[in-house]
C-alpha cells in the first residue's frame, strides 16, 4: 500500500500516519520529522535546512526529492510506505511519479486532509509529542490517558517544534497555499485523489479513511 497523506500543516496527517502504519505494517515517511532529525544531527542537510525550517518556507526541491528517493529504497518500504510532508510542490509531485515508475511501483491513493484555518492554528499552537518515540498529543484533543507518561512507549520526555508558534504557523499556511495547494488538481487530473474532513474527531477521520482504503 502506498499512500500519500496530503494537507495543511494541522491537518492530522501525522495523527492519521500512525494509524496507517499499524494496521498496514508500513512505514511513515515524514520528510518534516527527516529534516528535524537532520538539524539534531548538525548534517549538511540540516545546516541548510534550519532557517528555512524557522522561516516556515520549503526546502529546495532538489534535497528533498534525494532524500525521498534514498528513503523508498530501504528495506522497511517493501509493504509500501505513507508520504506524510512530501510531496509539497509540483516538481516534487512529478519527481516522485518518475520514481514510482522507475521502480514499478503506483500510488494506492492520495488522501487529501482538509480543516478550517482557526482549527489549524489551534491545533499546531497544543501540539506536544514524546521524545522518545514520537507519538503525537494535543494539550485540549490527545492528552496521554495517564498525565505525563506516553500511551505508546511509556515514555515521560514530551516536547513541542520550534517552528510551532503563531508566526511561523501564519507563515507555513501561507506557503501551503501558495505552493502545495496547487498539487491537488495534479492528483485529482487522474482519479487518485480522494478527500476527507479533517475536522471531524481523530477516531471519525480515522473511520473515514479506513473506508476509503
Ligand atoms: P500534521 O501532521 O498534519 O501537521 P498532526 O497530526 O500533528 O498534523 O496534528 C496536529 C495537532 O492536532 C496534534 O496535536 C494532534 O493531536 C491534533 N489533531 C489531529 N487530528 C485532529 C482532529 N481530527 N481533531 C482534533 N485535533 C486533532
Ligand atoms: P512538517 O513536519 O511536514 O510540518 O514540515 C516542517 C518543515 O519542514 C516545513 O515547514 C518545511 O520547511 C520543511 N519541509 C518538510 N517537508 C518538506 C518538503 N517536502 N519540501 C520542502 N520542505 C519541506
Amino acid at each position: 500500500m502506498n499512500l500519500i497523506l496530503l494537507g495543511p500543516p494541522g491537518a492530522g496527517k501525522g495523527t492519521q500516519a500512525e494509524r496507517l502504519m499499524s494496521r498496514y505494517d508500513i512505514p511513515q515517511l515524514s520528510t518534516g520529522e527527516m529534516l528535524r532529525a537532520a538539524v539534531a544531527e548538525g548534517s549538511d542537510l540540516g545546516k541548510q535546512a534550519k532557517i528555512i525550517m524557522e522561516a516556515g518556507n520549503l526546502v529546495p526541491d532538489d534535497l528533498m526529492i534525494k532524500l525521498i528517493s534514498e528513503r523508498i529504497g530501504h528495506e522497511d518500504c517493501a509493504n509500501g510506505f505513507i508520504l506524510d510532508g512530501f510531496p509539497r510542490t509540483t516538481a516534487q509531485a512529478q519527481a516522485l511519479d518518475a520514481m514510482l515508475v522507475e521502480r514499478d511501483l503506483r500510488l494506492d491513493k492520495v488522501i487529501s486532509i482538509t480543516a478550517d484555518e482557526e482549527a489549524l492554528i489551534e491545533r499546531i499552537s497544543g501540539r506536544f509529542s514524546c521524545a522518545d518515540c514520537g507519538a503525537g498529543y494535543h494539550d485540549s484533543f490527545k492528552q496521554p490517558r495517564a498525565e505525563g507518561v506516553c500511551d505508546e512507549c511509556g515514555g515521560g520526555n514530551f516536547e513541542r517544534r520550534k517552528d510551532d508558534n503563531r508566526e511561523t504557523v501564519m507563515a507555513r499556511l501561507d506557503t501551503y497555499r501558495k505552493q502545495t495547494a496547487p498539487i491537488i488538481p495534479y492528483y485529482e487530473g487522474d482519479g487518485r485523489l480522494v478527500q476527507v474532513d479533517g475536522m471531524a474527531e481523530i477516531t471519525a477521520v480515522g473511520d473515514a479513511i479506513q473506508a476509503l482504503l
